[in-house]
């Protein structure tokens, strides 16, 4: 998300862009997959703004048909929150909406730097300092999280968006993506705790897998034994910071970690850097 706001913002001032992706689809962490013929959100869970510009981008979407409120209570949460809002195509969908018309090279694993004006690594810290010393790249702090996909036989529970697991040991949340998707399918989606995926790193998928549905299922008041699939975040959330994005000479660092983990960080973020590098490019220190 932040590479590709980065990209579209450098586009509209005229600036030529070329975007490398390592994956075969954009998105990132904003991601969803094809599963039984409907699309699973397997990163960000939804998406919430509350910044005006960021807003405006969700409107637009909405406008658009990509995007819609979903809800603003999951069980567990404490307080009021902000309305969440999901994609009908898939959060990924949205990554993808920013894709089009930018030139992006898939499948391309940036091993070193390239040769350009500038570059924006659009990516975590510790993915980022493999190709430059950037030094808040090294104050970054990041920690894992697994996301099991549970396919179950039937719908046996009422649709209810989403739940916070609050101080267990193993599972964080749990979303009915039935539900977030608005096709009621017999799946739900949990992220673990950082400290379960960072126990369970090198495991086969069996064991961590039964936990989580295991947990899932006292969670939520399930019996029934789902499929379970196993995606691995290796760095799933940075510790919030601050500051928009880092340069150091002509190299930029963007990313949700200049603020808090969100997809509307990453947007700001790499929107920032953009916008940093339009009025350096415009000004003599270039
Ligand atoms: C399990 C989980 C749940 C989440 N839930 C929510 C939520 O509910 N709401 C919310 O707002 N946010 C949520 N987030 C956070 C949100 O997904 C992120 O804040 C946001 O997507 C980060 O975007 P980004 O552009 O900073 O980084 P990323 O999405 O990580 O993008 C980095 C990109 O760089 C590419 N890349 C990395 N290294 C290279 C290289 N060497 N060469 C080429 N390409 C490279 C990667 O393939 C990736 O596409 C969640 C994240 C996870 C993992």
């Amino acid at each position: 998300m932040a590479g590709l706001a980065c990209a579209r913002e450098l586009v509209d001032a005229g600036v030529p862009v070329r975007v490398l992706e390592r994956s075969g689809e954009p998105g990132g962490r904003l991601a969803s997959i094809k599963r039984d013929g409907r699309m699973v959100d397997v990163g960000a869970a939804y998406v919430t703004a509350d910044d005006p510009a960021f807003h405006g981008r969700l409107q637009t979407w909405r406008i658009d048909g990509l995007a819609h409120p979903w809800t603003d209570t999951f069980q567990g949460q404490h307080g009021t929150a902000p309305m969440r809002w999901s994609a009908p195509g898939g959060l990924r969908s949205l990554a993808a909406d920013l894709a089009r018309e930018l030139q992006i090279g898939y499948r391309t694993e940036v091993t070193e730097l390239p040769e350009a004006e500038a570059v924006v690594l659009a990516m975590p810290g510790p993915e980022a300092l493999r190709l430059a010393d950037i030094p808040a790249a090294r104050e970054q702090v990041w920690s894992p999280v697994v996301t099991a996909i549970l396919t179950y036989a039937e719908r046996t529970w009422r649709p209810f968006a989403g739940a916070f697991v609050n101080d267990h040991p193993v599972l964080a949340t749990v979303c009915d993506d039935g539900d977030r998707r608005g096709d009621l399918a017999p799946v739900l989606v949990a992220h673990s705790t950082p400290a379960f995926a960072a126990g369970h790193e090198g495991d086969d998928e069996g064991p961590a897998g039964m936990l989580l549905a295991e947990a899932v299922g006292e969670a939520i008041g399930i019996g029934g034994k789902p499929e379970v699939e196993l995606i691995r975040w290796r760095y799933a959330a940075p510790r919030p910071g601050h500051g928009g994005f880092a340069r150091h000479g002509n190299v930029y660092l963007a990313g949700d970690a200049f603020g808090r983990p969100r997809v509307q960080t990453a947007w700001l973020s790499g929107r920032a850097a953009a916008r940093d590098l339009i009025q350096r490019r415009q000004s003599t220190d270039w």
